[in-house]
C-alpha cells in the first residue's frame, strides 16, 4: 500500500516525509506494515495516522497474493477509508504471464495491465464490496483498463450465470459501476468516449503514470482535444474532478493554475 496526497498550504507533504524516513530504520518495514493481509492492524494504524497527517488516499495494488480485492481480508481497510473518507486508488501489478505468452512486445504492460485492472473491478463489484461500503471511493488506474469493453459482457455473464456470478452480489455490476472513478489515461478519444458511458464524466479524474513511458507524454491531451467537451467539461476532468473526488475544498489548494 502506497500513499498519496494532494498539496495544500498546510505543510503535510514534510510532515508526511519526515515521517517515513523516521519509519523507514524499523526492521521488515515494507513486508509489515504495507501488507494489509498480513499486518491489517499495522496498516489501519498507518492509514489513520497518515490521513491525520492530511492525506487524502491510500494506492494499493490490483490484489495481494492470492487474494483479490473482494477478499474479506481487505474489509477492514475498506471500513477504515470509508469512515475516514479518503480514496483507494488502485493500480494494476503483479501481472498474471498467461503460461509465458505475455513475455514478448511489453504484452505484460499493454495487454497484462488493463486485465489486472479488469478482474480488480469485477471482484469489487461482484464481491459486493459498493453495497457493503457504499460511501467507499475506489479509483482505477488507466481508464479502468479493459472493463468498459467487457462491461455489457461482464453483466450479460451475471444475468445469465447467477449461480457463478451473483453468489456474492444481488445487483447487476452494470448498476453499480457509475460509482466507481477512473484515471483518464486511455490515450485513444474513443476510449475516453466509452470510459464516459461506463462511469460518466464526473466520475473521470485527470490520470498522467508520471514519469513511466506509458504515461501522457503531454498530460490531459486526450481531455483537452477531445472535441465533444465543452470547457468546463475539461476542466472538471482536468482538475475539478479531482477535487471532488478527494473531498478537498478547493480554496485551501496553493495553486489554481493547471
Ligand atoms: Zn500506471
Amino acid at each position: 500500500m502506497a500513499l498519496f496526497f494532494v498539496k495544500t498550504k498546510k505543510k503535510t507533504e514534510e510532515d508526511c516525509v519526515a515521517g517515513r524516513r523516521k519509519e523507514k530504520g524499523k526492521k521488515n518495514w515494507l513486508k509489515d506494515e504495507f501488507n494489509p493481509s498480513k499486518q491489517k492492524e499495522k496498516a489501519l494504524e498507518e492509514v489513520r495516522r497518515c490521513v491525520s497527517l492530511g492525506m487524502k488516499g491510500f494506492e494499493i495494488g490490483s490484489h495481494v497474493g492470492e487474494k483479490s480485492l473482494d477478499h474479506r481480508d481487505f474489509w477492514p481497510l475498506y471500513k477504515v477509508c470509508e469512515d475516514l473518507s479518503v480514496v483507494l486508488f488502485v493500480h494494476p501489478w503483479d501481472m498474471h504471464m498467461w503460461d509465458g505468452r505475455l513475455q514478448k512486445y511489453w504484452m505484460p504492460w499493454l495487454v497484462g495491465m488493463p486485465s489486472e485492472t479488469a478482474q480488480a473491478i469485477c471482484s469489487v463489484l461482484m464481491g459486493n464490496i459498493l453495497v457493503m461500503f457504499p460511501k467507499l471511493r475506489f479509483c482505477f488506474a488507466h481508464g479502468g483498463g479493459s472493463y468498459p469493453i467487457i462491461r455489457g459482457r461482464v453483466s450479460h455473464g451475471w444475468n445469465v450465470r447467477p449461480d457463478l456470478c451473483a453468489t456474492d452480489c444481488q445487483t447487476s455490476p452494470k448498476e453499480l459501476d457509475g460509482l466507481l472513478w477512473t484515471d483518464s489515461l486511455v490515450h485513444d478519444p474513443k476510449a475516453l468516449e466509452l470510459l464516459i458511458s461506463t462511469v460518466g464524466k464526473d466520475h473521470i479524474v485527470l490520470g498522467t503514470d508520471y514519469p513511466f513511458p506509458l504515461g501522457e507524454l503531454e498530460v490531459g491531451k486526450v481531455v483537452e482535444e477531445y472535441e465533444p467537451f465543452s470547457q468546463s467539461d475539461r476542466e472538471d476532468l482536468l482538475w475539478k474532478n479531482a477535487i471532488r473526488m478527494l473531498d478537498i475544498d478547493e480554496n485551501t489548494l496553493s495553486n489554481k493554475n493547471f
